[in-house]
């Protein structure tokens, strides 16, 4: 376990601010101190911190009858612009925020799901951003950094793809390509640490500190938050509830082993279980996982029979998972996230409902809640750009270097190593 330092304690009281601020809007100090349970002074001390660094500015200036000037402050959007991008095996989208995380502008690169050199993929994320960027040069100038999040494992402190099952890669040093072909720091993490972060930033995070957030799309896993604190496990690997057994020598999972949750409810998995129900389908024809699911939820919403099966058999195989999750967890809200969850949430949520009772201890259940995600627009995105940001606030008004391990050939201008609210992988993981 990595040692708790005090810039890191300082790093987090940073973030602590940064957060209140996303979720109560512009603030005086003292709301801040408030709601952040940080001493005033402390809290002068970081806002000191980020006005002078312009991350900060002063929204109005209040003048209450006997009392001081109180000053309301709000993040300055224009700061900076930070990139969010979520790459998936079938696309890439990057999406370019503000400094109050806001969406300025995206663009969507299609990936052949056949395709996994990772010059291919490399290329696709930088178009992507490229496009989302625009021609205006100034834009790219603003930019503090681009947060990418990769599938599969992940260590996002050495920048290193370490494996995606679904590509087959070992060992992509995929920060490094990145930065030499952008000329932007880049930070790179997996896909559930940042919906998780969306979650608890932007979504329900704001009502429970605990929570599941269920990743359905080619690939499915889980982002899981315990009492405020998001959860990465020694190797950023916790939350691969994918992977975990739904059938003892079920169906083949592209991870090597046989019966996992995801070979059953992600998107391949959906197509596998058409196929018994009716193997002639005409939905089966589209090649396209992305194509599938859409001709699925269209074919739901006429009233196909075959496809209202394929709902109710894979809401019994969720919720027998989720009941794995919740039984494990004992969290009190999960969420479903995902292109895949998008598309069939009608249908899906009410079916996972409806079974959930069967697969949840009853301990559990009072209060538990299964709903899609309220997150506004790309949340993985959004939470690669919150990391992205967090990144950049640890640099902030710092003398040297966070506490890392020593890279200062590769140290890019924009922000350090490690920073996150959360324990991140230790150095030596990989
Ligand atoms: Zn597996």
């Amino acid at each position: 376990m990595a040692r708790h330092t005090a810039r890191d304690l300082r790093s987090e009281n940073r973030f602590e601010v940064l957060h209140a601020l996303f979720e109560l809007g512009p603030s005086t100090r003292q709301e801040l101190a408030r709601h952040t349970g940080l001493s005033q002074a402390t809290v002068a001390t970081l806002v000191t911190e980020f006005l002078s660094g312009g991350v900060l500015h002063i929204a109005a200036v209040e003048r209450n009858t006997g009392g001081r000037p109180q000053e309301r402050l709000t993040i300055a959007p224009d700061r900076g612009r930070i990139v969010g991008v979520d790459v998936a095996e079938t696309y890439v989208d990057a999406v370019v925020h503000d400094l109050a995380l806001d969406v300025l502008s995206h663009a969507e690169v299609a990936l052949d799901e056949k395709e996994n050199d990772p010059g291919y993929v490399v290329d696709g994320i930088v178009r992507a951003v490229d496009r989302a960027l625009g021609a205006d040069e100034s834009e790219r100038e603003r930019v503090i950094g681009v947060g990418v999040s990769m599938p599969g494992h992940v260590h996002p402190d050495a920048g290193v793809s370490v494996f995606a099952p679904n590509w087959d890669w070992h060992d992509v040093h995929i920060e490094e390509l990145l930065e030499q072909r952008l000329a932007i720091p880049v930070y790179v993490d997996n896909p559930l640490k940042a919906v998780i972060l969306s979650e608890m930033w932007f979504g329900v995070g704001n009502v429970v500190d605990s929570m599941a957030v269920v990743n359905l799309g080619t690939g499915v896993g889980a982002g899981i938050a315990l009492d405020g604190s998001l959860i990465r496990g020694i190797t950023n690997n916790a939350g691969e509830w994918g992977h975990t057994l739904l059938e003892l020598d079920g169906r083949a999972c592209r991870c090597g082993r046989r019966g996992c949750v995801e070979a059953y409810v992600g998107a391949p998995g959906l197509r596998t279980t058409l196929a018994e129900i009716d193997p002639g389908h005409p939905t089966l024809r589209q090649p396209r996982q992305r194509d599938f699911v859409e001709a699925v939820a269209e074919g739901l919403a006429a009233g196909d029979p075959a496809l209202s099966a394929l709902v109710l058999r894979t809401g019994r195989y969720l919720a027998a998972g989720l009941g794995d999750l919740v039984n494990l967890l004992d969290v009190p809200h999960i969420t479903l996230t995902g292109w895949a969850s998008e598309a069939l949430a009608d249908r899906l949520v009410p079916a996972v409902r409806d079974e959930l009772p069967h697969h949840v201890l009853p301990g559990s259940l009072p209060g538990l809640t299964v709903e899609p995600s309220q997150v506004p627009g790309n949340a993985v995105a959004l939470g690669m750009a919150a990391f992205t940001l967090q990144r950049f606030l640890t640099r902030l008004g710092l003398a040297s270097p966070a506490r890392t391990r020593p890279r200062p050939d590769r140290e890019p201008a924009g922000f350090g190593r490690r920073a996150v609210t959360v324990p991140s992988p230790g150095p030596d993981a990989v």
